[in-house]
């Protein structure tokens, strides 16, 4: 996700461009995101670039009631601005705000990468569900419910089976 912006940077400011994503890459360690795609525009300002727009892009999480992973899809919201860590004209080494600012190198590459990668992990959901109603797994027996019902949860889904099991309740006590 790499574009030479040498010439966006040349121009004067409020000069931009569109670039249209569809891009595969290899799979981010904490989302498993491996494509995005949408259109961001890129703006020249006295800092930097700007570049804004939405990206649809693929995560993998882990359900929390079946413990499963499924991927589902996370809309990037992007809105930063890259600074360049040389001056397009003389080459002239230039300050960054912070070490965490994203930036444009030396060869006036602007990498997505890295910015991709912090908007995955605060788009995932903080209570991921495979499904809105995913009935998880048998607090018993363990049996994914997904897949196979188990004795114990037809127990106590079971009304008729109420004056049974508080019997058995009180025979343990
Ligand atoms: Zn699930
Ligand atoms: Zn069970």
């Amino acid at each position: 996700m790499q574009f030479n912006v040498a010439q966006l940077l040349k121009e004067s400011l409020g000069a931009q461009r569109e670039h249209h994503l569809n891009e595969d890459f290899d799979s981010l360690e904490e989302t498993g995101t491996n494509r995005v795609s949408g259109d961001l525009r890129f703006l020249r300002t006295d800092e930097g670039i700007w570049v804004y727009g939405v990206l649809d892009s693929n995560a993998t999480s882990v359900c929390v009631r079946c413990l499963e992973p499924y991927e589902h899809v996370i809309r990037l919201k992007v809105d930063d601005v890259w600074y360049p860590l040389a001056d397009i004209n003389t080459g002239a080494k230039l300050k960054v705000p912070d070490e965490d600012a994203f930036i444009i190198n030396a060869h006036h590459e602007l990498d997505l990468t890295e910015a991709v990668r912090q908007y995955a992990v605060t788009s995932v959901p903080m209570k991921p569900l495979c499904k809105p109603d995913c009935p998880g797994i048998c607090p018993s027996c363990g049996t994914s419910l997904k897949y196979e019902q188990c004795t114990c949860s037809r127990l106590q889904s079971d009304p008729r089976w109420g004056p049974l099991l508080d019997l058995l309740v009180k025979q343990q006590r």
